[in-house]
């Protein structure tokens, strides 16, 4: 993260790409049809994009089996597709104030946090996984009899990858690493509302010298452009992150095509803070937990379970820094937050927001909208939260924090896995033998202690029960995009005639 230094004054991007990427080339959708992105800040439009459908996908998955059939991409040497994708780091750092820019303008998040986190995690992550391109390799096996017997470790094909929009640049970086390492070669579509910087990054690769056909994008609708990837019989995998919802429809899509799947869904994750914890460490954790990417996180401490005897004392730190918080411009370098993503999203927050008020929760701070132009929400507190209200139990996707108590251990680990999610999970404490205790009997993918929200490339990270399956990052992450094929070869001399 050596690039990281932040925006003082932020030019407004220009926009490049707006057409799909398919075998190398830029070209409008087959049907002559575009969408509109709109700056969730502003409410304007931004550019209006190519809309695959159908026919477009058809055009990409064929560039994408060409490359993968017939290419160089999963022939050349190991080492040499490192290489290729160490140079579109080298590119994506080279441009990180425009890439910076261009995600903010999209997404709406402020431009030192795409710089400073999203960006450099999504380097990190594409670095980290071309080291592994030459690292990928099978065993020999010591089986019965006068063989030989070894695996080797095969691409899967051709990647479908689908994406969402809450944190587009990473979820690129996410997909592309793991399949591009491995030999794989791609059909991506990023999600309706974010499509511009994954079109940067097409670009990118494409002038780091990854042959054309290896990396696909096709931007469009999810039931259009997006189920015509999960259906099509030359797709051999399918990677998705977003909603649970969708997951189930693809689920079903893809089962006609028996496609290998990866989801990454959604979470209700708790956020537990003991008495004995750091309180100010702990409600610092809290607040990131929950705002950061304003509560639009798969991982969003959205529950936050604080022991009895220190509620009051705690909950005062959490609504103070919460008042606190600059809810802004994007593109002001002094703004924490920026607007939710578009209307669908800034409406769903608001319900949610009225629903708790309606059951009998108490809005400690925020619960508004903040200006009149732009999907902007105030960081909103409920304490007098009970288990049982929507707030407690369904995925906001907003900076709309629960606050629930508890007293004791067995009981709160009772109510923190009784959830259908378990993508995350927080514990804040000095008493070491409790955190492990509590991070081993709590039913989630990740559990922080004494932290939250610290991504790794190398540590995995994905979800149990119906917070997806498969996992994402570090070796695990490359498995997806594997297969294992066993050679046995007999070892008996040839007879003779
Ligand atoms: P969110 O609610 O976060 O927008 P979605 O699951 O709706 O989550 O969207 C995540 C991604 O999945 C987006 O790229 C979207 O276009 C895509 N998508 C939505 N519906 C489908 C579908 N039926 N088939 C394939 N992809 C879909």
């Amino acid at each position: 993260m050596a690039t990281a230094t932040p925006v003082r004054t932020a030019a407004r991007p220009q926009i490049r790409q707006t057409q799909l990427f398919i075998g190398g080339q830029w070209v409008p959708a087959r049907s002559g049809k575009t969408f509109v992105t709109i700056n969730p800040a502003t409410e304007e439009p931004i550019a209006d994009v190519a809309e695959g459908d159908a026919a477009d996908v058809e055009a990409a998955v064929r560039a994408a089996r060409e490359a993968f059939d017939n290419g160089p991409w999963p022939r050349m040497d190991a080492r040499a597709r490192g290489r290729l994708i160490h140079r579109l780091c080298d590119l994506i750092e080279a441009e990180i104030d425009e890439l910076a820019a261009l995600e903010s303008l999209d997404n709406g998040k402020p431009v030192n946090d795409s710089r400073l986190i999203d960006i450099p995690l999504a380097v990190q992550c594409l670095r980290y996984y071309a080291g592994w391109a030459d690292k990928i390799h099978g065993s020999t096996i010591p089986i019965d009899g006068n063989y030989l017997c070894y695996t080797r470790r095969e691409p899967v094909g051709v990647a479908g990858q689908i994406i969402p929009w809450n944190v587009p640049i990473l979820m690129v970086a996410w997909k592309w690493g793991p399949a591009l390492a491995a030999g794989c070669t791609i059909v991506m579509k990023p999600a309706e509302q974010t499509p511009l910087t994954c079109l940067r990054l097409a670009r990118l690769a494409q002038k780091a010298g990854i042959p054309d056909g290896v990396i696909n994008v096709v931007p469009g609708y999810g039931p259009t452009a997006g189920a015509s990837i999960v259906k099509h019989p030359g797709i051999d995998k399918v990677a998705f992150t977003g909603s649970g919802e969708t997951a189930q429809i693809i689920m079903r899509q893809a089962s006609d095509t028996l496609k290998r799947l990866t989801f990454e869904l959604g979470g209700k994750s708790p956020n537990i803070v003991f008495a004995d914890a750091d309180m100010a460490a702990a409600a610092a954790g809290a607040h990131v937990g929950i705002y950061l990417n304003p509560g639009q996180c798969c991982c969003a401490g959205s529950r936050l379970f604080v022991e009895d005897s220190i509620h009051d004392a705690f909950v005062e730190r959490v609504v103070e820094s919460s008042r606190k918080r600059r809810v802004g411009d994007p593109f002001d370098p002094a703004t924490e937050q920026g607007p939710q993503v578009d209307k669908a999203q800034f409406d769903k927050i608001m319900g949610y927001i009225e629903a708790g008020k309606r059951e009998g929760a108490r809005c400690a701070v925020g619960g508004g909208r903040v200006g009149a132009r732009g999907y902007f929400i105030e960081p909103t507190v409920f304490t007098h939260v009970e288990d049982g209200m929507a707030i407690a139990r369904e995925e906001i996707f907003g900076p709309v924090l629960s606050v629930l108590r508890f007293s004791d251990v067995d009981d709160l680990i009772r109510r923190a896995n009784a959830t259908s999610f378990g993508l995350a999970a927080a514990v804040w404490t000095r008493d070491v033998a409790r955190a492990h205790d509590v991070a081993r009997r709590l039913r989630a993918g990740t559990v922080w202690v004494n932290c939250y929200d610290v991504f790794d490339a190398a540590a995995p990270f994905g979800g149990f029960k119906q917070s997806g399956f498969g996992r994402e990052l570090g070796e695990r992450g490359l498995d997806p995009y594997l297969e294992s094929k066993t050679v046995t070869v007999s070892l008996d001399p040839p007879r003779g005639r």
